[in-house]
């Protein structure tokens, strides 16, 4: 099925298209990749929408070390993530994840900030931000707010993204020295979205550990990362993991499969990050 759209603009700033966006108030939509607006507006799951093409706004591009924290650009398509220096060595949990987002023709044109704005509970990059402690960087009205990806992913597809707001970029902190990071999945088929999927990032203080997959948001998995953090052994940790994770009963697989891979996971991202196969 074709698209129906009700109009199409090319924002030529980063202030053109806010502007924009605060005077549809909640009827147009922001177009980066593509990737999953498009194929929703081609089911007609989108409704009929005015599309706000930001493609061409260099601001919102680049990967950046700047002071303790990787600036990734919005507009960042998820195949630049991949192949980056930078990000694989200082945020190498972003570099293992991105190729695991579906195929390398979606890589190409999908973005960071079409990832996050999107808010699939099935997605890698979320998790990857709450796992890094990473900051969200929102243009409106107002100017730029920071926000904690903690506070970022509120529910399933839905954040705390206002609607005349935007993503600009994302600044993640940098990994410590000796830090050991792990992006792992389990999905039917390779370029499937994940059955179940963990991002594990083992820091001096204690590890962070965030899941996707397995309920309607990526999430920090809190009671195991507590266990971990006053020594208890991934056994324990894999075992109060139900109190942390809340997965879907639905065609793909049951809850109880996907909390089961859960705990799979959980085990093999804590050996990889202890031997060095991460
Ligand atoms: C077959 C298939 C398989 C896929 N598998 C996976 C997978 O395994 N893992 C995965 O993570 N993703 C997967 N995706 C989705 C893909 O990663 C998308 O690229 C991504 O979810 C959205 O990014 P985009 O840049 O294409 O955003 P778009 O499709 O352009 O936009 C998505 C939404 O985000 C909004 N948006 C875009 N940019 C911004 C911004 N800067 N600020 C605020 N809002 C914005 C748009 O208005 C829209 O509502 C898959 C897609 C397809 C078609």
């Amino acid at each position: 099925m074709k698209a129906a759209t009700a109009g199409y603009v090319r924002a030529t700033s980063l202030s053109h298209a806010v502007t924009l966006l605060a005077a549809s108030k909640g009827q147009a939509r922001l177009l980066a990749g593509g990737q999953s607006l498009v194929a929703a507006m081609n089911l007609r799951l989108a409704g009929e929408t005015a599309l706000i093409d930001i493609n061409g706004l260099s601001e919102l591009g680049g990967i950046t070390a700047d002071g303790a924290v990787l600036r990734i650009g919005a507009l960042t398509r998820h195949r630049e993530l991949a192949t980056s220096p930078l990000v694989a060595s200082l945020a190498p949990a972003i570099a293992q994840a991105a190729p695991l987002i579906a195929h390398a023709a979606i890589r190409t044109r999908g973005t960071i900030g079409g990832s996050l704005a999107y808010a699939d509970p099935a997605a890698e990059l979320p998790a990857c931000m709450l796992a890094l402690g990473a900051t969200i960087v929102v243009a409106g009205p107002q100017g730029l707010r920071r926000v904690a990806a903690e506070d970022f992913f509120v529910d399933l597809f839905t954040t705390a993204l206002a609607e005349d707001e935007m993503i600009t970029a994302v600044e993640v902190p940098f990994a410590e020295p000796g830090e050991r990071q792990a992006t792992l999945e389990l999905a039917r088929r390779s370029g499937d979205y994940a059955l179940a999927g963990i991002v594990l990032a083992r820091k001096a203080d204690g590890p962070r550990i965030a899941f996707f997959g397995v309920g309607p948001t990526a999430r920090l998995a809190r009671s195991a990362m507590a266990v971990l953090a006053s020594g208890g052994d991934g056994e324990a940790a894999a075992a109060v993991l139900d109190r942390d994770l809340d997965p879907p009963d639905d065609v793909h697989a049951p809850a109880a499969v996907r909390l089961h891979l859960a705990r799979v996971l959980l085990r093999r991202a804590l050996a990889a990050t202890q031997t060095g196969d991460a």
